[in-house]
């Protein structure tokens, strides 16, 4: 053993070591996601599949929201939102409805 600092270091507490730099990079991540969400603010919306009914929720980026609804093309306004919600904000149908007339 070369590392000594307590006590003498078990499979577990190496197992727990392992855990702890799991949750530190967790937690890192988790940073990077607020600092992301700082500088690009999100905004909760809700639509209704005009075909089957369902209500979707899901989240846009504020700044491209307001762009897209000022005429920029929404894939260039909002790139990171999925295919599915975009489809649904352009045209009203939801991922699976649109899958199906697909
Ligand atoms: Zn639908």
């Amino acid at each position: 053993m070369s590392e000594h600092r307590e006590e003498t270091i078990t499979p577990q507490d190496e197992k727990r070591r392992m855990t702890a730099a799991e949750v530190q990079e967790r937690r890192d991540e988790g940073f990077r996601r607020m600092a992301e969400e700082l500088r690009n603010p999100m905004t909760r919306v809700q639509r209704r599949c005009i075909s089957c009914g369902m209500v979707v929720e899901f989240e846009v980026p504020e700044e491209g929201f307001k762009e897209w609804k000022a005429g920029e093309l929404i894939q260039n306004a909002m790139p990171e939102v999925g295919e599915d919600e975009r489809e649904l904000l352009i045209s009203g149908i939801c991922g699976q409805c649109f899958d199906r007339m697909r």
